[in-house]
């Protein structure tokens, strides 16, 4: 375990409530100790309020934050007196207890305490550190976890039985912590759950808690259970793009909505998904509660989803009649899914929540591997797993959950994406929650955006390996394909016919119609698996029904698009799949049209530049946004029932009307 504090980076903090920000960061940065959002920290002051008159306030980490990048704000102050006299109820249902913390904070915009807030106040200390270490999860879910965890901690540490999280365990910590703790105390563990470590200031606790850490790492490694090595493997050979869509779409049609599925083939997933025991070791439960929530209780482990969805909603019978509160049952379909040709591959409504997903799990298949050295892993049992999954307040989040954006776990992919038109369609089909795959030749896609729903290629649409190739990194980053954008096309200069060589009309044609007809027909088999169904815009031209002069190749290989496009829209119709063609005119914020450009066309016609812009029916400048915003709306659920349509946006055109 590596002690991160530095002196000088610690200067820059100010106050108790600074320096704890500082050590939650250097916490958040160790993902061995803290990911996601696990794991909470806080600290006991002493303040004056409005009246002047001396509070004890508990500053205690906040939902929503996430401890690596907590501030200040994300500390709720917490009467500290209040909290105390909690922890001595006989009971207290959890939702009650969130409504306690909330009427006793001392900032009304202050979020919600963590629920781990009245273990935090119970702790005689000032400085109190909560981490889910994975190598104290491998020490507690292993054979003889407590005496193994006794034997590693001897008197530094009060160990605490399995208790669900929430009020009950922190009235049970309140009984056994004062009753076993000594001088020699540093810190508690609780089983199955994580570790906290304590101190008179922030430096001491966080620097218990890595030397704590540090000791259950040295006795796995005495074991043999610390570093564990990763078999060689190679991802099988060929491409697995339909396979990983056709476990997509039933994975999503378990949940009920479309899922992102991302697919992690690196040597250690693979190693996992190929063990011979892992049907065994995977389906056994989550390491730590906080994990049972975010990636359900166990994986799927092969492709059999409709089996699994009913072992899921049998469990849920068999355990919500027992609950004492009645309970709605989650969606069956699995978070994870261990396969041994697909990988590790993980479910979220976006792409985002796919890859925490991810990040918990391969946490999860390290802690595995250590407890199973260790004699064998050991999770929880079903029904406490089932406490923390129906838990009343991840239930009452269920009911408080709404409004997903439109597109939110479906994947688009947008071609000619660097910029313009196509720049544009990818920033629309993001804002709608759609994951994007966007390529172009220009290497610039590649940086287009730096978020985990975007992933940008860098090919030529003329050449058919590019295309496959993109369709395959889309499909392993996000499962599937269920809308593309066909926006990629050259304009050349304007030349007449009696001087339009082969070379030019041929170099034309492949780009706006050859590449097209690639795409579109690698894209079906994933199109068609789409769980909503598939959908296409096409980004033709005002030239197809209004062709100007010395636009020969332009205008007939747009033309031929949209007839393209309309057979398309013929013969995927059984397949769910709607195909539209958009015709724009005079999109001048594209790469095309320089300033330069601009005037000379403008003074042709003897306008301004400004005039120019707008001389259409409207008198509206028409955007590459505008164009852009109208493809996502065409595969949007206002024209559900449309397919072979034709729009222009053109602003209106008097020759189209
Ligand atoms: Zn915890």
């Amino acid at each position: 375990m590596e002690n991160l504090w530095d002196d000088a980076e610690a200067s820059r903090f100010e106050g108790d409530l600074g320096l704890r920000v500082y050590t939650s960061r250097l916490l958040g940065r160790d993902k061995s100790l803290v990911l996601h959002g696990g794991g909470n920290t806080s600290v006991k002051t002493r303040e004056k309020d409005i009246l002047g008159r001396e509070t004890d306030v508990l500053h205690v980490k906040g939902s929503g934050w996430d401890l690596e990048r907590i501030e200040a704000a994300g500390f709720s102050p917490v009467r500290l007196d209040h909290l105390v006299a909690l922890s001595r109820l006989p009971s207290l249902a959890d939702p009650r207890m969130v409504n306690e913390m909330r009427t006793h904070m001392l900032r009304a915009d202050a979020p919600t305490p963590s629920v781990e807030a009245i273990l935090h106040a119970i702790l005689p200390h000032k400085y109190v550190d909560h981490t889910h270490a994975d190598a104290v999860l491998s020490l507690c879910n292993s054979p003889d976890g407590e005496r193994l965890v006794r034997e590693t901690f001897g008197d530094a540490v009060v160990v605490i039985p399995y208790v669900m999280p929430g009020f009950d365990l922190a009235r049970r910590c309140a009984e056994i912590f004062p009753r076993e703790a000594t001088p020699r105390t540093q810190g508690m563990v609780l089983m199955n759950h994580g570790i906290f470590s304590f101190g008179a200031t922030a430096r001491e606790s966080y620097e218990r808690m890595i030397a704590l850490v540090g000791r259950a790492q040295a006795a796995l490694e005495a074991r043999g259970a610390w570093r564990v090595e990763i078999p060689h493997e190679e991802p099988a050979p060929g491409p697995l793009r339909v396979a990983q869509a056709t476990l997509r779409r039933e994975v999503s049609a378990a949940a009920g909505f479309p899922v992102i599925l991302a697919a992690h083939r690196d040597a250690e997933s693979l190693a996992f998904a190929r063990r011979a025991d892992v049907a065994g070791v995977a389906t056994r439960g989550p390491a730590t509660p906080d994990h049972a929530i975010r990636t359900k209780r166990v994986p799927l482990v092969g492709r059999d989803v409709a089996g699994y969805a009913a072992l899921y909603a049998a469990y849920f019978e068999e355990h919500a009649k027992a609950a004492r509160e009645p309970k709605t049952m989650l969606d069956p379909a699995p978070r994870v899914v261990v396969d041994p040709e697909l990988g590790v591959c993980t479910a979220g409504r976006g792409a985002a929540e796919a890859s925490i997903v991810f990040d918990i799990y391969a946490h999860t298949m390290r802690i595995i591997a250590r407890a199973e050295r260790l004699g064998g892993w050991r999770a929880l049992p079903a029904k406490d797993i089932f406490d923390v999954e129906y838990w009343d307040l991840e239930q009452a989040k269920l009911r408080k959950a709404g409004g997903t954006p439109p597109f939110a776990g479906e994947v688009a992919l947008v071609t000619g994406a660097a910029s313009g038109i196509g720049k544009a369609c990818v920033a629309s089909f993001l804002a709608r929650g759609a994951a994007v795959v966007g390529v172009d030749l220009h290497e610039s896609v590649e940086t287009l955006h730096a978020r985990p729903d975007f992933l940008g290629v860098r090919g030529d649409v003329t050449d058919p390996a590019a295309i496959a190739g993109a369709l395959e990194r889309g499909a392993t980053a996000f499962g599937g394909l269920d809308m593309v954008v066909l926006n990629a096309g050259v304009f050349p200069g304007g030349r007449r016919i009696d001087s339009l060589g082969d070379a030019e009309w041929d170099r034309v044609m492949r780009v706006n119609l050859d590449a097209n007809l690639a795409m579109l027909r690698e894209a079906h088999a994933l199109l068609k698996l789409a769980p909503r169904g598939g959908r296409v815009a096409v980004i033709g031209s005002k030239n197809v029904p209004a062709p100007g002069p010395g636009a020969a190749a332009y205008s007939a290989s747009k033309a031929a698009l949209t007839q393209l496009a309309r057979v398309a829209a013929l013969e995927w119709g059984a397949d769910g799949i709607r195909v539209n063609t958009l015709h724009p005119n005079a999109v001048f914020d594209t790469g095309i049209w320089t300033d330069e450009v601009l005037a000379e066309r403008a003074r042709h016609y003897g306008l301004t530049v400004e005039a120019y812009k707008r001389s259409n029916v409207l008198r509206v400048e028409v955007t590459s946004r505008d164009v852009a915003e109208l493809a996502a709306e065409l595969c949007g659920p206002l024209f559900a029932k449309t397919t072979g349509a034709q729009v222009p946006v053109d602003g209106g055109n008097d020759r189209v009307i």
